[in-house]
């Protein structure tokens, strides 16, 4: 999803959301940190729906393995793809708590001073890093 996430960016919000999802890292922040909930996401109630249609090119860019010949892994397409249709299901339904304006997002650190993508393969760096190739 991170690389999906980095090809797709072109707005500030969508930047942040392929940092979060980058920070997704259990190299570097452990075990436990790949799942979330989509609460957690620094939603804006003024544009959700344009944010919720981003993260679903973005979840449908990862259906097709678009960019996953940079993975250094072969992810199991069954188990990947079942979670990300799953996924795609809960953000179709997803209904934002009543909360105006923007929410903060829920770093799994802190957020990274600049949102930068990697020089050698263009994924939105974390504070530690590459999520895919492990430049730092
Ligand atoms: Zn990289």
């Amino acid at each position: 999803m991170a690389l999906a996430a980095s090809r797709l960016a072109k707005e500030p919000w969508q930047c942040e959301l392929a940092v979060w999802l980058a920070c997704r890292d259990p190299s570097i922040f452990g075990l436990g940190v790949v799942g979330f909930d989509l609460d957690d996401l620094g939603w804006d109630a003024s544009c959700i729906e344009r944010e919720r249609a981003f993260l679903l090119a973005v979840l449908q860019s990862a259906l097709r393995h678009e960019g996953w010949s940079l993975l250094t892994y072969a992810p199991p397409p069954e188990l990947t793809e079942d979670n990300l249709r799953k996924l795609r299901r809960l953000l179709v339904d997803y209904v934002l708590p009543p909360t105006p304006g923007a929410r903060a997002w829920a770093w799994q650190e802190q957020a990274p001073a600049s949102f930068t993508p990697c020089a050698r393969c263009g994924v939105y760096l974390h504070i530690a890093g590459c999520v895919v190739c492990n430049a730092t």
